[in-house]
């Protein structure tokens, strides 16, 4: 057994939520869900297999260590490593799968407790708010204080089987920590700071070997070589009037919103974050629907969807938003377009998550002594190449994106300012990564 311990902050809150759809406290499982993400786009990036264990609708595309069959390898003189390669991807070996157990335990203590405040965002322009947090329509002053997501201070104990595993925990730890844990990064949960200074490592990663069992994506899978990430500064003199504009347009409930009663600025003073995420989303939302016109399928693959009554499924063939109940068959599909029957449910879409990732603005010096602040924002995600029928191209948006991300204009028109807030000239900008450079350079590039 070998372990290792870090010293975690939120710099914007962490979300990892229960049952009930609360986040009381910092859960496991949600963190080793970022790890084992991030370990499934690192192994994706180099060219190899992971699979989806999130995908509901087809759970054969998820591994499955049979015991007769891996007993049977082993006493054929196969090593460990090779029966397992047999059946189970690289991550599912690590993280563990039905049949076979995860090689690492992760115990949290909580150093000190502290949450986030719930806020709606009111939004000129977006069609709906955004709920930051967990909405309690009881709206009991205690439950408002406490669904907003987790600050405070969290010690992590790493505890490893295999001690060849370690720099690799590490190394996944430091990725994860880097860009967002938890649930919500997307829309601005999960920077933190980490008090070790950890730093990525030179690491071999396990090499799939080739066999039958590799299933062909259905839909691509998020993988590191087709990631982007931004580091945007802020220009310091900013931060009151991004305050201000975030106490004017924050809510702590429907009814306040309703009634015109926003919380003020003094909510947020306190914090190392500014809630503007969903600023910065909405912007880049209206970019893609100015750019691509009435495109919603494309921008609903990057920004994310549920299907509901306005929104139907997406049929996987003509890309449009096509689907309904196929009336003979209620376990199959209709497509209205290409009036195709007797669908599968692996065909259509009925949800996705953003492929786009915006934190909130943080101060990265806020658990630092005695250094000024510094704020700054990450912008990052998947761009991956969009099917033929879109008629948009990976590069196109790929363009799109780096030339308005260093645009001024672009800055003033998503926080409404006259001058822009952002240090252009500053930006930390990557695209297209080779990820062999990513660990080799034991990850130079994020500072
Ligand atoms: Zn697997
Ligand atoms: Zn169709």
């Amino acid at each position: 057994m070998e372990e290792f311990s870090v010293t975690i902050k939120p710099l914007t809150p962490i979300w990892t939520g229960d049952a009930s759809g609360k986040s009381s406290t910092l859960r496991e499982t949600g963190i080793i869900g970022s790890l084992r993400w991030w370990y499934e786009v690192l192994i994706r990036g180099l060219g190899d297999y992971a699979c989806d264990p999130t995908n509901e609708i087809s759970s054969n595309k998820r591994c499955k260590l049979e015991h007769d069959k891996f007993n049977k390898a082993l006493k054929s003189g196969k090593t460990m490593s090779e029966a397992l390669n047999e059946q189970i991807c690289s991550a599912c070996q690590l993280f563990g799968c039905t049949g076979w157990s995860r090689k690492f335990k992760l115990e949290i203590e909580t150093l000190e407790k502290s949450y986030a405040p719930f806020v709606i965002e009111e939004i000129p322009n977006a069609r709906f708010p955004y709920f930051l947090g967990y909405y309690d329509t009881s709206e009991k002053a205690k439950e408002y204080v406490n669904n907003g997501g987790l600050m405070g201070k969290y010690k992590l104990r790493f505890i490893i089987e295999d001690a060849n595993k370690v720099v690799l925990l590490k190394n996944l730890f430091t990725l994860a920590s880097s860009w967002g844990i938890g649930a919500g990064v997307q829309k601005g949960f999960g920077v933190v700071d980490v008090e070790e200074k950890l730093e990525l490592s030179n690491t071999t990663f396990p090499q799939q070997a080739e066999s039958e069992y590799i299933a062909p994506y259905t839909v691509p899978l998020p993988r590191l070589d087709q990631f982007f990430f931004y580091k945007i500064p802020i220009n310091p003199n900013f931060i009151n009037q991004i305050l201000k504009l975030i106490g004017s347009s924050s809510y702590k409930s429907i009814k306040d919103l309703k009634d015109n009663e926003p919380l003020g600025e003094e909510v947020f003073s306190s914090y190392p974050y500014l809630p503007t995420s969903p600023w910065v989303r909405n912007k880049i939302r209206s970019l893609f629907r100015d750019k691509f016109k009435n495109n919603q399928v494309l921008r609903h693959l990057l920004m994310g969807f549920i299907s509901n009554k306005n929104i139907k499924p997406i049929h996987k063939d003509c890309w449009e938003h096509s689907i309904e109940k196929d009336k003979k068959d209620g376990e199959k599909y209709y497509c209205e377009v290409c009036k195709k029957g007797n669908i599968t449910k692996d065909q259509i879409i009925e949800k996705t998550g953003s492929k786009i990732f915006v934190s909130h603005i943080y101060n990265k010096n806020a658990y630092k002594n005695n250094q000024e602040p510094k704020w700054e924002m990450r912008i990052w995600g998947w761009l991956p190449e969009i099917p033929k029928k879109i008629n948009v191209s990976r590069k196109e948006i790929k363009q799109l994106l780096q030339v308005k991300f260093k645009d001024e204009d672009f800055w003033k028109q998503t926080f409404d300012f006259i001058e822009n807030p952002v240090l252009i000239e500053s930006i930390q900008e990557k695209w297209d990564l080779d990820p062999t450079l990513l660990i080799n350079n034991r990850g130079v590039f994020y500072e």
